[in-house]
């Protein structure tokens, strides 16, 4: 113990950023991350101001073996950026972004949000596909896939990554792209952060002005109108046409089910692209209007506050979204528990450009699933967790025989088991598993949806197995 003293303060002597002990100010705020149900205590969080404290942190852990976590944004709902007893390696304050307009490239620290990051690049009329939610990390979010209201147009945030750079388990500095480290290069789009810790991102970036955007909302009675007008119009809309389907309880306490739109192509097609929900007629609320990609990232913010969240998800199977039965069993479990505002069913619409690229180009290799599902239960009090998780789990049990049996990565909850996992990297499986064992042989980065590497005995758990 006395060892591991004097090794931190030996550290503390070498590292720019910030090391915090547990009862050290700072701490308590660090650890605490978006959902508010994970409460763990790392030994030590290693605050890195730079790709230098990233590599220090890491050797570290790495000589007295400590369990690794890694934060970017702190919004993956599992709390796997936090851990027990071991090195919480924070990257929130590494917050560099570069725009370079004439090459059309952004470089972003795995610390900025997408706020941070949208801010950057549209104070030069540019963007790159993100989450929907400003607050979420740049990082773990692109490492997944990264779904975004531009997937359609522009792809997922990771088809838009030109080059990393990364340190490595063994602690070295590496860039990973199309011609250096190309295999790596694709398994960080896709594989999380299984693969070493990115302290870089190069995004490509497009040209985006205004755009149409917003809410259309109705009472859950229209529901099943809505919902059939959203599964005929989507299918077959053009790429710059992004729609998801809401249901959840309003403000004011009224169930409620919602189009999201939002249309990023010529503001002159505008109305006439959004003209067939009109024929449901009026809604309770239209804030369809023309706005900046900058305000419709945060449109979202105030109903995903930090809190307690449990999620369910999964794609949906294409061969079955035109059946009516699907619509029932959706309509059927909107009896949320928490009647707040921040629980609902939210149905993405996929496809268009980040259905196009090629299976096997990235490690995310779900692209041709037309809808995803995410049963998301959030903002109740500790107390009300059983009953939220059981209507969560209750409502993907109910909707299983219209899914794909996979999922996206980013939106699986902490009680994925294996199969779950196994299936959100799908194909993908083999060759990622070869990949770590090249790269993370130990399986240092194992507090994520883990790809185990063949000869390792430490599970995602972090436990070593028997
Ligand atoms: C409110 C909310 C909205 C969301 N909206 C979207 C959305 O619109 N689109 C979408 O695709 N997803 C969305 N997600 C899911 C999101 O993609 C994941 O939760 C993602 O993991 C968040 O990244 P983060 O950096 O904030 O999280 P963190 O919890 O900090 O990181 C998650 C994991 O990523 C890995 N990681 C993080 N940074 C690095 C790094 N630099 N190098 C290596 N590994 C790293 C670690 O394994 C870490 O445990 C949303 C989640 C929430 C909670």
């Amino acid at each position: 113990m006395r060892d591991r003293a004097s090794a931190i303060q030996s550290l503390r002597g070498r590292f720019a950023g910030r090391l915090l002990l547990p009862g050290e100010a700072g701490y308590d705020e660090t650890r605490t991350i978006w959902n508010r149900a994970i409460d763990r205590r790392p030994a030590l969080i290693a605050r890195c101001a730079g790709t230098a404290d990233v590599v220090a942190a890491l050797r570290f852990a790495r000589e007295h073996d400590l369990l690794v976590s890694v934060k970017g944004g702190g919004h993956n709902v599992t709390g796997n950026a936090v851990c027990d007893g071991g090195l919480m390696i924070d990257l929130s304050p590494m917050k560099g972004a570069r725009v370079d307009p004439g090459r059309a490239v952004a470089t972003a620290e795995p610390g900025l949000t997408w706020k941070d990051l949208d801010t950057a690049t549209q104070a030069h009329g540019l963007v790159t596909t993100g989450g929907i939610i400003s607050s979420t990390g740049v990082a773990g979010l692109t490492l997944g896939g990264g779904h975004g209201w531009l997937m359609r147009k522009h792809g997922l945030a990771c088809d838009n990554l030109a080059a990393v750079e990364m340190v490595t388990a063994d602690g070295e500095v590496v860039r990973a792209g199309p011609d250096e480290n190309p295999e790596l290069f694709w398994g960080v789009r896709g594989g999380g952060g299984n693969f070493g810790i990115v302290t870089a991102f190069d995004f490509r970036l497009h040209p985006l002005g205004t755009i149409l955007a917003g809410l259309l909302l109705y009472p859950l009675s229209r529901g099943r109108d809505v919902l059939e007008l959203f599964r005929e119009i989507a299918p077959t809309a053009p790429d710059e046409l992004t729609l998801g389907a809401l249901i959840t309880t309003w403000f004011d306490g009224q169930a409620v089910i919602a189009l999201a739109v939002c249309w990023s192509g010529a503001m002159e097609h505008a109305e006439r692209v959004v003209a067939p929900f009109r024929r449901l007629g009026a809604p309770i609320l239209d804030t369809v209007r023309p706005t900046t990609y900058a305000e419709l990232q945060t449109m979202f913010d105030a109903t995903n506050p930090p809190g307690n969240w449990y999620y369910k998800t999964g794609y949906l199977e294409g061969a079955k979204v035109q059946e009516d039965a699907l619509i029932d069993v959706l309509l059927a479990h909107t009896d949320f528990p928490s009647p707040s505002p921040l629980s609902r069913l939210y149905v993405e619409h996929l496809g268009g450009a980040m259905g196009r690229v090629p299976p096997d180009a990235t490690a995310f290799v779900h692209r041709q699933a037309p809808f995803d599902l995410i049963v998301i239960a959030g903002g109740f009090r500790p107390e009300e967790t059983e009953k939220n998780v059981r209507w969560a789990r209750e409502t993907s049990a109910a909707m299983r025989p219209f899914m794909s049996g996979a999922a996206y990565v980013n939106y699986l909850g902490a009680d994925a088991g294996l199969d779950l996992v196994r299936a959100a990297y799908g194909p993908a499986w083999e060759r990622l598993v070869a990949l770590k064992d090249r790269w993370d042989p130990e399986n240092v980065f194992r507090l994520n949806q883990n790809i185990r590497p063949s000869r390792s005995r430490s599970g995602p758990d972090g436990k070593t197995a028997s």
